[in-house]
Formats: C-alpha cells, sequence, structure tokens
C-alpha cells in the first residue's frame, strides 16, 4: 500500500527514499511563537506554515521536513512594532538574532540538498522585514547549485483578496479555521488584568474573524501553494538530473561571505522609522549588525 506519510520524522528510510524518488521536493515550515492578543495561542504562525506544507505534500508529493519555530523577531524594524505593539512586557516570543537565523537557514538549505532534495519550499507563517532577506538566500543558494528554491509566507500565498495583518481579521480568523480551539475572543478582557500583558500585539480588526473567513483564506492558500509546488514539479521533470557534488562547509560559508556584501533589510530600522526610546527593552535590538 502506497504510504500517506509526509513528515520526514514519521518515515522509515525506504519509505523516505521512495517518496523522493517519486518528488525530490522538500517542505520546510517555518513559525516562531509570538503573542496574539490575549485570545489566540502563541504558535499561530506555525500551525498556518505547518498546514500548508502538509497540505501540497498530500496533494502533490514531497516531503515535509521538521518545523523550524524559531524565527527572526526584535530586530531592526521589529524592535520599533514591539515597543509600540507590545511595550516592556515581555512577549514569549521564539526569536533568535537575524543573521544566526539566516546563517542557520542557508545550512538548512544545505541540509537538503546534500539528502537528494532538488526543489524547496521554505514556508512562513511570520512575515517582517526580515522576509527580503531569507528570499535573497534562497535566491543565492539557487542560483549557485541550481537548486529550486522558493521562500516565502502565506501572506503572499492568500494574495490581495485578503489582506494581511497581525493578530486581526485576517490571523485569527485562520486559526479559527484551523485550531478553532486555540482562540478564544472573550479572553480579551485579560487585558485589563495587571501583569498580564495587556493587548500583546492585537490588531483593531480581530473582532471581525470569523471561521468562514479563515476557511476562505486557508483555501487560496492552499490552492496557491499546490500550483506552486505543481510548477517547481514541472521544472523539475523538465531540467536533466546531473549528479551534483556534496556540499562542505567551506561551500556554505563561501556562499555566506558572499551574501555579506550587501547588508541585511532585517537588521537595520526602516528608512524615517522613529527611534525606539533608550529607555525601552527593544533599543539594544533596533540595530542588530553582527558579523558571525
Ligand atoms: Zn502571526
Amino acid at each position: 500500500m502506497r504510504s500517506t506519510k509526509t513528515n520526514w520524522l514519521d518515515m522509515f528510510p525506504y519509505e523516505f527514499q521512495e517518496k523522493q524518488k517519486e518528488l525530490p521536493i522538500v517542505y520546510q515550515p517555518l513559525g516562531i511563537c509570538e503573542p496574539h492578543g490575549q485570545v489566540a495561542a502563541l504558535g499561530l504562525d506555525t500551525f498556518k506554515a505547518e498546514h500548508l506544507c502538509r497540505t501540497a505534500a498530500l496533494e502533490v508529493g514531497g516531503i515535509v521536513a521538521p518545523t523550524q519555530g524559531f524565527h527572526a523577531h526584535e530586530a531592526g524594524a521589529s524592535a520599533r512594532w514591539l515597543y509600540e505593539n507590545v511595550g516592556e512586557t515581555d512577549p514569549l516570543m521564539t526569536s533568535l538574532p537575524p543573521e544566526l537565523m539566516y546563517k542557520t537557514f542557508l545550512y538548512q538549505l544545505r541540509a537538503f540538498y546534500n539528502t537528494g532534495f532538488r526543489g524547496i519550499i521554505a514556508l512562513s507563517g511570520h512575515g517582517g522585514a526580515h522576509t527580503q532577506d531569507f528570499k535573497r538566500i534562497a535566491g543565492h543558494f539557487a542560483e549557485a547549485t541550481g537548486c529550486r528554491v522558493w521562500y516565502g509566507t502565506d501572506f503572499e500565498l492568500a494574495g490581495p483578496a485578503f489582506p494581511a495583518d497581525h493578530a486581526g481579521k485576517y490571523e485569527l480568523s485562520t486559526l479559527m479555521h484551523l485550531r478553532p480551539e486555540l482562540v478564544d475572543l472573550q479572553l480579551q478582557s485579560l487585558e485589563q488584568q495587571p501583569a498580564s500583558g495587556g493587548r500583546l500585539a492585537i490588531h483593531s480588526s480581530a473582532h471581525e474573524a470569523t471561521a468562514s473567513y479563515g476557511r476562505a483564506i486557508v483555501e487560496s492558500c492552499e490552492a496557491a501553494i499546490v500550483k506552486l509546488v505543481r510548477e517547481m514539479e514541472q521544472e523539475l521533470q523538465s531540467g536533466h538530473a546531473e549528479e551534483c557534488p556534496r556540499l562542505d562547509y567551506q561551500a556554505i560559508e563561501a556562499m555566506w561571505t558572499q551574501l555579506l556584501q550587501q547588508p541585511w533589510v532585517g537588521c537595520s530600522p526602516r528608512v524615517g522609522q522613529v527611534e525606539v526610546p533608550s529607555h525601552s527593552r527593544w533599543k539594544p535590538y533596533e540595530r542588530a549588525i553582527h558579523s558571525l
């Protein structure tokens, strides 16, 4: 019987080999734990990415890699965003410095490539200025190796018919559809309680969220990702399969050095952005330039 498994984690080696032979495409769901008001579970972004990757794998084929549940936040433009939307309370977030995430991502691409994948779909449920940096890394890796790499967010997949937001009508609706037990709008009253964290970045459109709107968003994203993977499948079939040399650390470090020639968008405030006040807990991350 043909296996319906989609998760790398669940597969025996022979199942993995069969599945990869059918379609050498891997999915990397990316998410983060971060607040979406008092009313939603912290993993909202992650659930969106996991669902869409699994749906595409079931529909078209390919293997879903273990979820990357840490992500870039708090640095660059996000420092100001957090100052305005969360304030000085702790946001219960799984964030890492952007540059560390970027380099990790580059090494994740290496792992996929060396394992034999020739198409990579990296789908993030968490957006922000860093998205441009991840796309640049994906493009650079693709050019250097000939591997197909797509990096994007569910917001892009949903398209202009469904305006993106953070913890508003868009995001809360999607979670109402995917995991209804993880949204409770009545919990908004907790905002008033001392030490609760307050608004925790909830959007003013949150009360407009419905499960049926969420279903429309998710179905639009599902159709878009399936189309994207089918196109990648076509490209892979029309290309000729070459034996590719394995990528060692040195090869990746050389790519990293080249990537550092341009500044990262996600590590600095946006042009003209108002400065984070010096007393804020987010101030140290406003200019997060490292050299790893
Ligand atoms: Zn979100």
